[in-house]
């Protein structure tokens, strides 16, 4: 089946395997991964191949995507990585088996909800060491705990912290070490077992890699890793993972010759910037059926070293070709590999098609 331009091609045995080295890095030190599928809208076929690259608990921030996964026969547990909006506690409790939480007037109502569904709602607590996202301070932690335990419909299965994503912290040896000692404190204060301390997301794996990782820590939720093979938190690309997983494709459809500074007076771009150029002489500029409607375009990077994009607007984006020696003519496709903001946006657009390298990978699974 031919696809449609724009496409993401997605190589699902890129994916397994990148799950594989993760999982399994993480496996010898202890450390269950989550797979996270908010990165690309728990789309069914990228969340098999990460079962098959040996991930067996889900996770993903929006309960919509939860309810996908379900659709499409994936077992859980899975776990819900926004915290929960009072407004949506059944949904919640409906589909997700646990969520992270920071509001003791949340957890009240899941309690009461579980209860009155005869159901039980894990509870992961989070905890703020330092990103300044979601989570409490460490040192009101206790007490939040104790209320909670009084309420029956949910059962703390542990704490957790996020980090990278706000503040930019580094997740360190230092501040998940804090989460480690907080751990120890709750159970030997509050006689609970309290079995997961969950350590952040990709930007964590640099701990497991350097054998620096607070030994306590055994859990992580991992997307952009598996996904891209980056690491952007810490600005690197991650050697042993493959980053050409995802490869967003766009057809050309006008080629010219012209010059590098607009001709007449400058006001505001479609979108309320002032632009400015570098006169740079007469350039070849392809434009490319692909906009900002489509994809987050600054998240794009042309595969092909020697073209670079000037920029776009809704539906076009125009790259500057002059020093590509591929062939480039009208209807030609040219490939750009994405970050994670142009993943998430690329997965999301009705009007990006997917389609699947490596497919034949599927054929064990139920999908
Ligand atoms: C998105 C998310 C993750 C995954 O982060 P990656 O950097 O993609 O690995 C982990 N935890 C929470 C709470 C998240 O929202």
């Amino acid at each position: 089946m031919g696809c449609r331009y724009p496409c993401l091609e997605i190589d699902l045995a890129r994916i397994a395997q990148n799950t594989n080295h993760v999982v399994k890095l993480c496996r010898r030190q202890g450390i269950e991964v989550l797979g996270v599928t908010k990165g690309f809208c728990a789309l069914p076929e990228i969340v098999w191949a990460m079962h098959i690259g040996g991930i067996r608990h889900f996770a993903d921030a929006r309960v919509e995507n939860l309810y996908q996964l379900r659709l499409n026969r994936i077992n859980g547990p899975f776990t819900l990585l926004r915290l929960p909006s009072l407004s949506m506690v059944a949904e919640v409790i409906e589909v997700a088996d646990v969520s992270i939480n920071s509001e003791f007037e949340v957890i009240k109502a899941l309690s009461s909800q579980a209860l009155s569904m005869g159901k039980s709602h894990q509870v992961i607590l989070m905890i703020d060491v330092g990103d300044l996202r979601e989570g409490i301070l460490p040192e009101q932690a206790i007490a939040v705990i104790r209320k909670a335990l009084g309420h029956k419909g949910v059962s703390l299965r542990g704490i957790g912290t996020n980090m990278g994503c706000f503040g930019g912290v580094l997740p360190t040896q230092k501040n998940l070490g804090l989460l480690q000692d907080l751990g120890r404190e709750i159970r030997a204060r509050l006689g609970i077992e309290l079995p997961i301390i969950s350590g952040g997301g990709t930007s964590s794996l640099l701990l497991v890699e350097n054998l620096t990782m607070p030994p306590d820590i055994n859990q992580l939720r991992i997307g952009e890793g598996i996904l891209l093979g980056t690491d952007t938190t810490n600005n690197r690309q991650i050697p042993y993972l493959d980053r050409d997983a995802f490869i967003l494709k766009a057809e050309v459809i006008e080629i010219a010759e012209k010059p590098s500074i607009p001709m007449g007076e400058i006001g505001q771009d479609a979108f309320g910037q002032k632009p400015c150029f570098i006169d740079r002489g007469i350039r070849r500029r392809a434009i490319l059926a692909l906009g900002k409607q489509d994809v987050e375009i600054t998240g794009l990077t042309p595969k092909d070293e020697q073209m670079t994009i000037l920029g776009g607007s809704s539906d076009h984006l125009i790259v500057d070709i002059t020093d590509s020696t591929a062939q480039i003519e009208i209807g030609s496709v040219v490939n750009f590999s994405v970050n994670y903001a142009a993943l998430l946006s690329a997965t999301t657009s009705p009007y990006i098609s997917k389609c699947y390298n490596n497919l034949n990978i599927l054929k064990e699974v139920p999908i």
